[in-house]
C-alpha cells in the first residue's frame, strides 16, 4: 500500500513539474500546515447515514485531515456532533449560512454527503467559497451537471474529488493492476453486479424519489459495477444496451429497481452487469485469455475477497474512507492530482445516462 506520508523534498519535486492550475499560495499554506503536523480541516455537509456511520468515524483515524466542521439543517445534530467530536462552534453551519464558510481558514475541504440532487449546488457553492471539494457518488443527476461542477471548480482553482473509496481499497486496486498489466492476458469478458434488498429504508426515503435521487438502484449501486468494469478493463466504453425489471412496482414507482446491461468496450469486448434494490449482489468477474480473476464480495466497506486463477488474494482490509480522505488531503497539500477527480465521476454518469436512454428507447445507445 502506498504511503500517506509526504515531505518537503517530495513536495518541491511535485512543484518542479508543475501544480496545474492551482494557485500556489493556498497550496503552500496547506502543505506547511500538514508539515507542521497540523491536519487539514474537513467539513461534512449532510449528517445522514454515511457521514454518521462511516465518514466521521473514519476521520478519527486519518493522518492528514480531521473533522473540523459540519453543515446541517438540524440544530439538534449540531449540538450532538459538536459534543461528540469536539467541533468548534464557529465551524458549524446550516444550509443557508453555508457560504460564509469562505471566511473560515479552519476549513480546507468540504465533503458533500447529501442526496444526489443537491450535489451540484453544494459543490459549486463550496468551490466559490474557496474550498476544495469531495463530492459523494453518484457525482450528480446527470453528465451535464457533472460538467458544470468540474468547470466551477476549475474556475475557482479548487480541487474536486469524488467519494470513490474503492480506488484506495487493496483488492480493487489489485484488480486494476491485473487488468492494466494483462497478467492473465487480454481481457475477453467482464460481469459485475451490485445491489441490496430494500428494507428498512422505508417508503419516504429520498432514494425512492426521482427528483432527489435521479434514479434508483442503478444510480446508487450499479455505479460500482460500472466502475468495476471500467477499471478492470482500463478503457472507456462506447455503447450500451439495457433493460429494466420490476418485481415491486408499488414501491419503486419513480425509480428503477433492477437494471440489466451490456456495455461494449473497444475491441468488441463486452461487459455485462446488473444493479438492484431487490437483490443482494456484490461481485466482479473478469475472464481473460489465460485465466480469470475477480472479487466477491466486491464493493462493500469491508470483507472484500478476491481470487485469481492461481488462488485466493491475500490482501489486507483497510478503512477505505480514511485512506480516501487522507489521500485527498495529501493531494490538496502537495498539489498532486487526485486519482478520483470529477472527470472520473463524469465518465460513470455518461454511462448511466446512456443506460437510461437505452431503457427508454429499447435500443443500443452510444455513450458519448
Ligand atoms: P441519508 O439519507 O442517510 O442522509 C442524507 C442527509 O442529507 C441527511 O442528513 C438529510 O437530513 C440531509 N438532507 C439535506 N437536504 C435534504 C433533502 N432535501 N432531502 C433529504 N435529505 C436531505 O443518505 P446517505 O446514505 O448518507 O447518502 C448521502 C450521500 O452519500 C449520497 O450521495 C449517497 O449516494 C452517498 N453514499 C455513499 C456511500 C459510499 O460508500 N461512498 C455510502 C452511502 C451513501
Amino acid at each position: 500500500m502506498e504511503t500517506q506520508q509526504f515531505n518537503r523534498r517530495k513536495f518541491l519535486h511535485t512543484l518542479s513539474y508543475g501544480i496545474g492550475t492551482l494557485a500556489l499560495a493556498p497550496v503552500l499554506s496547506a502543505f506547511e500546515n500538514v508539515e507542521r503536523g497540523k491536519k487539514l480541516g474537513i467539513a461534512l455537509v449532510g449528517l445522514g447515514g454515511y457521514s454518521t456511520g462511516q465518514l466521521a468515524p473514519a476521520l478519527q483515524q486519518t493522518q492528514n485531515c480531521y473533522l473540523a466542521g459540519i453543515v446541517t439543517g438540524t440544530p439538534s445534530k449540531a449540538t450532538e456532533w459538536s459534543a461528540r467530536y469536539n467541533i468548534q462552534k464557529n465551524n458549524i453551519y446550516n444550509y443557508d449560512n453555508f457560504d460564509t464558510i469562505v471566511n473560515n481558514p479552519a476549513i480546507d475541504i468540504v465533503y458533500i454527503v447529501l442526496p444526489i440532487a443537491l450535489h451540484k449546488e453544494f459543490t459549486i457553492r463550496a468551490a466559490k467559497a474557496g474550498k476544495h471539494v469531495i463530492c459523494e457518488k453518484p457525482m450528480a443527476l446527470n453528465a451535464a451537471e457533472c460538467r458544470e461542477m468540474i468547470d466551477a471548480c476549475k474556475k475557482a482553482n479548487r480541487m474536486l474529488s469524488i467519494g470513490y473509496r474503492l480506488h484506495f481499497e487493496p483488492h480493487n486496486r489489485e484488480i486494476m493492476q491485473l487488468g492494466k498489466d494483462e497478467v492473465f492476458g487480454r481481457i475477453t469478458a467482464v460481469d459485475a453486479g451490485n445491489g441490496y434488498t430494500w428494507g428498512s429504508g422505508g417508503r419516504d426515503s429520498w432514494r425512492l424519489k426521482k427528483a432527489l435521487a435521479g434514479g434508483g438502484g442503478l444510480m446508487d449501486m450499479g455505479i460500482y459495477a460500472i466502475q468495476g468494469s471500467r477499471y478492470s478493463i482500463g478503457a472507456e466504453p462506447l455503447f450500451v444496451t439495457a433493460r429494466e425489471e420490476k418485481k415491486r412496482p408499488e414501491l419503486f414507482t419513480e425509480v428503477d429497481e433492477t437494471v440489466i446491461w451490456e456495455i461494449e468496450f473497444p475491441g468488441q469486448l463486452k461487459a455485462t452487469g446488473k444493479s438492484s434494490y431487490n437483490a443482494n449482489w456484490s461481485y466482479l468477474n473478469v475472464t481473460a485469455a489465460k485465466g480469470r480473476f475477480g472479487l466477491s464480495p466486491a464493493f462493500g466497506y469491508g470483507g472484500i475477497a478476491g481470487f485469481t486463477s492461481k488462488g485466493k488474494m491475500n490482501l489486507p482490509q483497510i478503512n477505505q474512507q480514511a485512506a480516501q480522505m487522507d489521500n485527498f488531503a495529501l493531494c490538496v497539500a502537495t498539489g498532486q492530482l487526485t486519482r478520483v477527480p470529477g472527470e472520473e465521476g463524469l465518465k460513470d454518469m455518461q454511462v448511466i445516462d446512456a443506460i437510461y436512454r437505452s431503457i427508454a428507447s429499447g435500443k443500443k445507445e452510444r455513450i458519448i
